[in-house]
């Protein structure tokens, strides 16, 4: 108990090396200031496959829905699809915060790509074109793909990882801490003033520890921090509810297709009623983890022949965080009925690329977010009611930003260490 690292009280601590807890990370240490990353999982390497299964957490958000999260080193871009939307600048300036400047360093900085069509799968395409045929805008995303590594063809390395920039981080003298459980902030007189946690130190043992710093900083990840938060004594947490971005996927089966990798998600149309459609044809592993767990065994061995939509309700506010801790909300009729509507047109779009055998994978739970809100729990630097204690990943996104976070997580870090530099 009472452990500190080195001994030493540093001048910010982040919880979760995840997309924003890196970027901080990094963005404070290239400015010489002391750093700690408690990271709650390992830094095995990744590789996709099985073993990919062991770093997936799910948690539960309704009746039959979950949404799932990496606890390793990078956080969950080690199973993203690297899909870049562009933060909405708006948004966030009618809640008092500036991200032009860090959009622009973020675009000088990252590997945003466009994938040219020789990239593109057989699926992909095969799924584009009947989309296109029916009349949908299926238009190209932006990736966080580095174009140089894909020299033959889809390289799931070649997808950007928050490890690059933690790597960088410790180059730069953050001091990293693997196994470290964070449970509470420990909060004196309204300011926070370090954090305590768990370290593991065999299977099932462990050590409580604590660590002091000048800035705390909840990186945890959205289901995480809320907890945490609530944990350190914060009694408002999720009032106004939380989304989830309930989606699934439609899959059929083409008989003479020969399909190799591709990279999911680098396609999609957005539709009114806040829809989504998107290219769902999986890289070979992910593709087999994705139909083994949910029991299509068969299925599981026909990538080659295999295309895929994905659909996505992006709604509203809803439901909160229980006493025991768990996240419950239920579905509204009028989601419900856009989930089905979105079914429909992938099916339209399988058939019409001549799919066959179509089926539809069970509903789960996209990104969540919306349980800490800016102007509500948070101020415009990201503080929470306790001075210096700041939250700073995929829960403190707006309901209205309806875009993949990925990006807004990397510039919201950028903003966010800039705004602590100023006073450390
Ligand atoms: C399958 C899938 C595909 C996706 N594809 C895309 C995409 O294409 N584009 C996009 O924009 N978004 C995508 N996302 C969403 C995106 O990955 C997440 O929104 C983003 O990673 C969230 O970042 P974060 O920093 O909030 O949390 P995370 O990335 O989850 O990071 C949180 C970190 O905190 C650590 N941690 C958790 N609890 C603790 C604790 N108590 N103490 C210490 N450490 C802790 C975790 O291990 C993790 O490293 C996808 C998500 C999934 C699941």
């Amino acid at each position: 108990m009472d452990k500190q690292p080195d001994n030493k009280e540093f001048d910010a601590i982040i919880v979760g090396s995840g997309p924003s807890g890196a970027t901080i990370a990094r963005e404070l240490s290239k400015r010489k200031k002391s750093v700690l990353i408690l990271e709650r999982g390992d830094n095995a390497p990744l590789k996709e496959g099985f073993r990919m299964a062991s770093i997936v957490n799910t948690v539960s958000v309704s009746d039959n829905l979950a949404t799932s999260k990496a606890f390793t080193a990078g956080g969950t871009t080690a199973i993203y699809f690297a899909v870049a939307d562009f933060p909405p600048l708006e948004n966030f300036l009618s809640l008092g915060i500036d991200i032009s400047r860090e959009v622009e360093e973020a675009k000088r900085e990252l590997p945003l790509a466009v994938l040219p069509d020789e990239l593109l799968g057989a699926q992909a395409k095969k799924v584009r074109d009947s989309a296109m045929e029916l009349g949908y805008p299926w238009k190209k995303n932006t990736m966080l793909v580095d174009l140089s590594k894909c020299a033959s063809g889809y390289n799931y390395e070649a997808k950007w990882n928050a490890r690059s920039y933690l790597q960088e981080a410790v180059k730069e003298g953050t001091t990293l801490i693997y196994r470290a459980r964070v449970i509470k902030a420990l909060v004196e007189k309204n300011r926070a003033i370090g954090v305590e946690y768990k370290l593991q130190k065999g299977k099932k043992e462990f050590e409580v520890c604590r660590a002091f710093g000048t800035k705390i900083v909840l990186a945890a990840g959205a289901t995480v921090s809320p907890i945490i938060l609530r944990d350190s004594g914060m009694k408002n947490v999720a009032t106004s509810g939380f989304y989830c971005h309930p989606n699934f996927a439609v899959f059929g089966a083409v008989s003479g297709l020969k399909a190799g990798e591709n990279f999911v998600a680098s396609m999609g149309a957005r539709l009114e009623d806040d829809i989504g459609l998107g290219d769902a044809n999986l890289a070979r592993a992910f593709y087999r983890m994705f139909m083994l767990g949910n029991r299509r065994f068969i299925r599981a061995f026909f990538h080659s022949k295999s295309i895929g939509v994905g659909v996505m309700v992006k709604e509203g506010l809803g439901g909160g965080l229980q006493e025991d801790g768990r996240y419950y909300k239920q579905l509204k009729k009028e989601d419900l009925r856009k989930l089905e509507k979105g079914e429909k047109i992938a099916r339209q779009i399988l058939q019409n690329a001549g799919g066959k055998h179509i089926f539809k994978s069970p509903l789960s739970a996209g990104h969540l977010g919306g349980a800490i809100r800016i102007n509500e729990h948070l101020d415009n630097s990201l503080q929470t009611e306790y001075s210096n204690l700041h939250v700073c990943d995929g829960s403190v996104i707006p309901d209205n930003v309806k875009v993949s976070p990925m990006l807004t997580l990397i510039c919201l870090g950028k903003y966010l260490a800039n705004q602590l530099s100023l006073s450390l």
